[in-house]
């Protein structure tokens, strides 16, 4: 089975050949300079329409940003691009390529192909983090996801960390996401001390593996904050792993022993077994996961039809 691979993020799109097994046949980025969802769903297309005539494909499978309906296939809420929110994206597709098309939440997917090929394989009951420009998060229990009576479920980012804090584009004050990000840091780092040094994640780590001191102390406090999300996640979905993926998960040579410490001062004895573990499939994460979820798909529609 072949599955059509679609990882779309905020500038660029990703699509990829997956087979049954996992392997990635071939693959392809695609930049995306107008924020359009009409601009967007031709991309989609003409990478459907190449792969389809050099692979014999059975599904197509997307992963994109935003609150994602997986079971109708809808897009309900994304900021990112207009003409986007409210798309039947399945429908839309699936009168394109004929094939049977599967939407989920790119979080969902890179967790989901975390926990088939990578470094969640082995556990039942995960909760995945996943760091970059913001924080998302999402909740599997042996191989099902917990999505919430809305598919709102997993908003990690978006639960209050400090009461009246820095306001979020979501409407409340204190979120997670303004504290635990990549964002977070080098924005931290500036307000500490004072003027717009920093731009970038990768600059923040730059100033501290160079030893300075208030890079140090605002890791420092990114790393107690994250300790006491990663504490609060355990003691409601008591995970055998926490998972956490993301752009910030690349550095974590320098802080991985230090959150480990934290997060084991934090908890309690009966948290004390969850495993902290990290992404291991890197940008692959999400094009396998959304694959896993079409091929899942397949099993479904054929078990119905067996029904019938
Ligand atoms: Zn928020």
């Amino acid at each position: 089975m072949y599955a059509i691979s679609i990882d779309s993020g905020g500038t660029k799109v990703v699509g990829a050949v997956v087979d049954e097994k996992g392997k990635i046949l071939t693959k392809a980025r695609h930049e995306i300079p107008v924020r359009n969802g009409d601009y967007l769903i031709d991309v989609f297309r003409d990478i459907i329409n190449r792969y389809s005539s050099d692979y014999p494909i059975d599904v197509v499978s997307i992963g994109g940003n935003g609150r994602i309906d997986p079971v109708r296939g809808i897009i309900l809420n994304c900021g990112v691009y207009q003409n986007w929110q409210g798309r039947h994206l399945r429908e839309e597709l699936q009168q394109t390529c004929r094939l049977p098309v599967s939407v989920n939440n790119d979080c969902y997917c890179a967790i989901k192909g975390e926990l088939w090929q990578g470094a969640a394989r082995e556990y039942s009951v995960v909760v995945g983090i996943i760091i970059g420009t913001g924080l998302g998060g999402a909740m599997a229990d042996h191989g099902r996801f917990w999505h919430g009576a809305r598919f709102g479920a997993g908003e990690i980012g978006h639960m209050i960390l400090r009461p009246d804090g820095l306001p979020c584009y979501c409407g409340q004050k204190g979120c997670v996401e303004r504290y635990v990000s990549g964002t977070a840091l080098w924005n931290a780092y500036n307000r500490a001390v004072g003027e717009e040094q920093l731009s970038s994640g990768y600059e923040f780590f730059e100033r501290y593996n160079g030893g300075d001191a208030t890079a140090r102390q605002v890791l420092s406090t990114f790393l107690d904050d994250l300790s006491v999300v990663m504490a609060n996640i355990s003691n409601l979905c008591d995970p055998d792993a926490i998972l956490i993926g993301g752009g910030i998960s690349e550095t974590k040579e320098v802080w991985a022993q230090e959150l480990e410490n934290r997060y084991r001062h934090q908890v309690g004895d009966c948290m004390q077994k969850t495993k902290i573990v990290y992404a291991s499939m890197g940008n692959d994460a999400a094009l396998l996961g959304a694959a896993k979820f079409g091929f899942e798909l397949l099993e479904h529609l054929s078990s119905e039809e067996g029904q019938k």
